[in-house]
């Protein structure tokens, strides 16, 4: 999509930091991060947000979310995995993304 943020990192419009890249799925560093590893996964097909997720698309997501918590070093001992959606979600980019949040002990609080 033309106006899309994500779209034009994953046309490398915009300069990113990759971490990982398959047919389906790129991923890359957020620029502000709030964790010591804070990933963004994003399906290359633009949809807004995971309302509009397939199958196909989650099962990418799901086997990236694996790949990149063991290359990045927090499949043990943990991570959190979270999909902002809408406005009460406060999701700023309308491109669905998962963050993949470690590094750390993360806060029990979700909100
Ligand atoms: P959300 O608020 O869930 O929509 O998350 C959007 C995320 O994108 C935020 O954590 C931002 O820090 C991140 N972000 C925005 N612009 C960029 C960028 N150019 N490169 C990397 N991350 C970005």
């Amino acid at each position: 999509m033309q106006d899309c943020l994500f779209c034009r990192i994953i046309a490398g419009e915009i300069p990113s930091d990759k971490v990982y890249e398959d047919d389906r799925v790129y991923a890359f560093r957020d620029i502000n991060p709030q964790a010591p590893v804070h990933v963004l996964i994003v399906p290359k097909k633009h949809m807004a947000n995971v309302l509009e997720c397939d199958g196909e698309t989650a099962a990418a997501l799901a086997e990236a979310i694996g790949k990149i918590a063991a290359q990045e070093g927090v499949a043990e001992p943990g991570f959190r995995v979270v999909s902002n959606c809408g406005r009460d979600g406060a999701q700023s980019v309308n491109h669905l993304h998962v963050h993949l949040l470690g590094g750390k002990a993360l806060s029990e609080r979700m909100a």
